[in-house]
């Protein structure tokens, strides 16, 4: 089988249908739970309200999500291609580096193997960059400013996904186009393989993922766990996790699709069934979360707050290496306070 007939027979698969039918067919199997325990009358209307439990005409967190969606849907390709120019320049210079070093090789053919290989390396490599960005977003004051956006959420929906700022696109696709531009190098050394075909393979791979681990949940409020595969996958109940503010669940699950590596570098939280979350950041009133479903505070007032945490780090006078701040206990939360907009 070719990379492109894998990659054609997945990646047409409608989007739109995917993450919608699942969000609505996971809440019409939880609604017709409720109803057996419950012995409710059942009604279209009861059905909608249990998948959407919050007014989509007056809440305005949910009209920010269409608004930044829609943004972008045009704009995003825009950050993201430097990723792409790096993982391009990348692989060819790790390609050209291996073979000044060990001379030429004739490449290993595209086989089924071969291609499952690379399949599943690509998709490590890619996961591992999207771990990296998101630890450090939590973790770095100036990009947890920007992270911020994607927490603000009072409700979460399929939409929330794309809810962010524009920036992390940009250092967010940087990484991940180093860390997969190296490991892509490699396997153009080694395999008959190109970029493009090593990239889609990766993409076949998301996508796969995304329906294993029902992504559409993950931004809902239906607790979905994965049993077993919580150990591997990030299930749509741990990604709640990651959204409450209450301060168990601080810090944790920073996977996109694998939880293999939160549970390596110990960031991993496998929630009890039925355990609650509270969405929002900590800290945080309902009142200052509505600041950022405005333009300006979804996309302004973070680089103005992310920039004044940078000159606050370069102002700092140095800090004992015993210091919190050092050993990395919560400092992020305190450095900028919302309420300065
Ligand atoms: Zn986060
Ligand atoms: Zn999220």
């Amino acid at each position: 089988m070719s990379v492109d007939v894998l990659y054609s027979y997945f990646m047409n698969l409608p989007q739109f249908a995917l993450t919608w039918g699942i969000f609505f067919g996971a809440g019409l199997v939880s609604f017709a739970i409720q109803l057996r325990r419950n012995r409710h009358v059942f009604s279209l209307r009861e059905v909608f309200e249990h998948c959407v439990p919050f007014d989509p005409w007056r809440s305005k967190s949910f009209h920010m999500d269409v608004i930044i969606y829609i943004y972008r849907k045009f704009t995003d390709f825009i950050f993201a291609a430097p990723g792409f120019a790096i993982a391009g320049l990348l692989s060819i210079g790790v390609n050209t580096s291996l073979t000044a070093l060990f001379g030429h090789l004739t490449p290993i053919p595209t086989t089924f193997a071969v291609a499952f290989l690379c399949t599943i390396v690509m998709f490590l490599a890619a996961e591992f960059a999207d771990y990296v960005v998101h630890y450090l977003e939590h973790k770095v004051p100036a990009l947890w400013e920007l992270h911020k956006v994607h927490h603000s959420a009072d409700f979460l929906n399929p939409l929330t996904s794309k809810r962010g700022h524009s920036l992390p696109i940009l250092y967010g696709g940087a990484m991940a186009g180093v860390i997969t531009g190296a490991v892509a190098g490699v396997l153009i050394y080694l395999f008959d393989i190109s970029l493009p075909e090593a990239l889609l393979l990766k993409a076949v791979a998301s996508k796969i993922f995304t329906i294993w681990t029902l992504d559409p949940l993950k931004h809902s409020h239906i607790p979905v766990g994965l049993g077993w595969f919580d150990r591997v996958l990030i299930s749509p109940h741990m990604h709640q996790v990651h959204h409450s503010k209450l301060q168990p669940h601080w810090d944790k699950n920073f996977g996109t699709n694998l939880s293999i590596y939160d549970w390596i570098f110990g960031t991993g939280y496998r929630p009890a069934k039925g355990e609650e979350v509270e969405f929002g950041i900590a800290g945080y009133s309902d009142a200052t979360l509505q600041k950022f479903n405005t333009l300006r505070g979804a996309f302004i007032n973070p680089i103005i707050r992310s920039w004044k945490a940078i000159q606050k780090r370069f102002r700092q006078k140095p800090t004992s290496i015993s210091s919190p701040a050092i050993e990395g206990i919560d400092w992020t939360r305190q450095m900028v306070d919302p309420r300065e907009d």
